[in-house]
């Protein structure tokens, strides 16, 4: 029976569509302030935010300098200059992102707290690795009802700024055939589960926002030997029997 779980993070217990929201206000500004087509837009913020990405990982302000480079380079290619109130305008759209009363009010995906409870309940052990700017991160743990089940004196999760199998493999004690990985992206949770030779868990958000960014394969190149799919967190509940013991 494999009784630790590992948990991904966003859009896996909680919903995270701040960044893709925050992209079609940002195109919206700049169509209104620049003419450019939105979509234009959306790519260019994709393209130059992936280059930092690569560049400073998970960085806090990265996101957002990524919507004022945008700008500045657009005005550049028009050959005007870039208006400061704008560059503050766009710096905090992207800074939005972070902002707690909005993961307070948005909270848990459906489901999540009912099928964690009756892991708990089961004796099952329950952990998060999550990454992305880590302060941040752990501030989303502790102002949304995950501190419930994931805080320092459970010491059961990790925030890191980039996920590799060895953070995956310290938080369930190198016990791999005995723990699950579960998360909503193939680039991010599946691949880290396979290469880290944990049983991947794949539970993607339908019509998720953010695939783009994350450049998200299409299922096709799943293996459906190794990899389990579901379609809500909730059958981890339904089904624990087949999906915990093989
Ligand atoms: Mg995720």
């Amino acid at each position: 029976m494999r009784l630790k779980t590992v948990f991904d993070m966003d859009n896996t217990l909680i919903p995270n569509e701040y960044y893709a929201n925050a992209k079609d206000e940002f195109s919206e500004l700049i169509e209104r302030k620049l003419g450019f087509p939105r979509q234009k837009i959306i790519d260019m913020h994709t393209e130059i935010d992936r280059e930092n990405l690569k560049k400073n990982g998970f960085h806090e302000e990265r996101f957002a300098s990524s919507m004022v480079q945008v700008y500045e380079t657009l005005c550049s290619n028009l050959g005007i200059l870039a208006d400061d109130c704008v560059k503050k305008e766009s710096y905090e759209l992207g800074m939005s992102v972070f902002d707690e009363e909005a993961w307070r009010r948005n909270d848990l995906l459906p489901g999540v707290e009912e099928t964690l409870e009756f892991l708990l309940a089961k004796g099952y052990s329950i952990y998060l690795l999550s990454e992305g700017a880590v302060k941040k991160q752990k501030r989303k743990i502790e102002v949304t009802s995950l501190n419930k089940w994931f805080n320092e004196d459970n010491k059961n999760y990790l925030c890191v700024n980039e996920k590799k199998p060895v953070h995956l493999l310290a938080l369930i004690n190198d016990e791999k055939s005995n723990s699950c990985y579960v998360g909503d992206k193939i680039t991010r949770d599946v691949s880290l589960a396979l290469n880290a030779g944990v049983k991947p868990i794949y539970i993607p958000r339908e019509n998720a926002k953010d695939s783009a960014f994350f450049g998200e394969p299409s299922e096709d190149v799943l293996d459906t030997e190794k990899v389990v799919k579901l379609k809500s967190i909730i059958d981890l509940k339904i089904d624990y029997y087949k999906i915990f013991s093989s």
